[in-house]
């Protein structure tokens, strides 16, 4: 078994950045969990935490069952991929990937054999007498793979591992990867900036901000149901629409408009609360004609997104953005009517989420 479990983990830096916060987070064996969130959140603190590479102010890092904050990197069982890759520009593919095992003193043949095992899984088997500068950046990243998979590590940790490649190989590494994870069952820790990635891959995510984790959950319940108007924005191509909001009795009134309250927050609403009305704008409908309970106004901004339509609407000036199917986007300056999914809106509640 080799969980990964974080308990009360600390880093401050010299000069006082905290750049974790008392975390405490359990990866179970064999998951794939990315760790996501803005620039300078404390992602690649974390995973070097993990790693050993930087030392705990706080807390215990425990792998496997045992307790290795005061372990240095090379005694954790585990193995890093970083974003540039890392790989020794003057050994080649080989002896790149067998590294780890030299360190190990694993003898040559061995190291040989198993390099060329690995390397063939990756499709490197032509590759294998190349110097990193004789490869193009999709190929790298597949020799830091093997190098990684070659160790058989307890845990894998990846820091932007798919950041330098172009949108195409990224979209191939992702499938890849994922399914290479999964076959291996590894336990996988992940940092990535990009959402959409952690949406695809990932078993489970947390979000950070600040050295805190924000919400923990597998990628629908984070797309879903964000736990708070942080999560709310952060996670979705388009951010979600955070309305400021007043209940009146069985109505939310929004921008001088009635909506319906969510199903979610059914019964749980005080009349004449202040609150933050959410809707995705893929879960906005939207119509020409006047619909009861719809947000009108008037369209401000159309965006094209390929198969459909970003259509903002300026709602007594509010803007309230609805994905609209493509052949039915509105012109700019026509009257609209939003009409959220009563079963996909969400109501926030100083930050956090209404629900039961
Ligand atoms: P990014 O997505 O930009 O890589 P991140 O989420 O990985 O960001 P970290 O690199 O973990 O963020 O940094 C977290 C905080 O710690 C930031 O405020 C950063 O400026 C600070 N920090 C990182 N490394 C050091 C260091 N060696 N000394 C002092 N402060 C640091």
């Amino acid at each position: 078994m080799s969980a990964i479990e974080l308990r009360g983990l600390t880093k401050v830096y010299p000069g006082g950045v905290k750049a974790l916060d008392s975390l405490d987070l359990t990866i179970p064996d064999g998951e794939f969990f990315a760790l996501l969130g803005p620039s300078g959140c404390g992602k690649t603190t974390l995973l070097r935490t993990i790693a050993g590479l930087e030392t705990a102010t706080g807390g215990a890092v425990v792998i496997g069952g045992r307790d290795v904050t005061g372990v240095q990197p090379g005694g954790r069982d585990i193995a890093m991929v970083f974003q540039d890759y890392a790989l020794f520009p003057h050994m080649d593919v080989t002896d790149n990937i067998a590294y780890p095992l030299r360190i190990k003193k694993v003898a040559r043949s061995t190291r040989e054999q198993k390099a060329a095992e690995v390397g063939a899984r990756l499709g490197l088997d032509k590759l294998m007498d190349r110097r990193p500068g004789q490869l193009s950046g999709g190929q790298q990243q597949r020799v830091a793979l093997a190098r990684v998979m070659a160790t058989q590590a307890q845990a894998f940790l990846f820091d932007e591992p798919l950041s330098n490649l172009d949108a195409r190989l990224r979209l191939e590494a992702r499938t890849f990867l994922k399914k290479l994870q999964h076959e291996l069952g590894v336990t996988t820790v992940f940092v990535t900036h990009d959402q959409a990635e952690a949406l695809a891959m990932a078993d489970r995510m947390a979000v950070m901000e600040s050295g805190h984790i924000r919400q923990i959950g597998t990628p629908a319940e984070v797309f879903q149901r964000p736990a708070n108007t942080f999560v709310a924005g952060f996670i979705g191509s388009t951010p979600m629409n955070l309305l400021d909001g007043v209940v009146r009795g069985d109505t939310v009134e929004v921008a001088d408009c009635k909506l319906a309250v969510p199903q979610s927050a059914e019964g749980l609403l005080r009349d004449g609360e202040k609150i933050v009305y959410g809707v995705r704008p893929e879960y906005n409908g939207y119509s020409a004609e006047p619909v009861d309970g719809s947000l009108v106004g008037k369209v401000s901004i159309v965006e094209n997104l390929g198969a459909s339509y970003l259509v903002t609407l300026d709602v007594n000036g509010v803007p309230v953005q609805a994905v609209v199917p493509e052949g039915h986007e509105p012109a700019l300056g026509d009257e609209g009517y939003a009409l959220p999914r009563r079963d996909r809106a969400l109501i926030y509640r100083d930050g956090e989420l209404v629900s039961a």
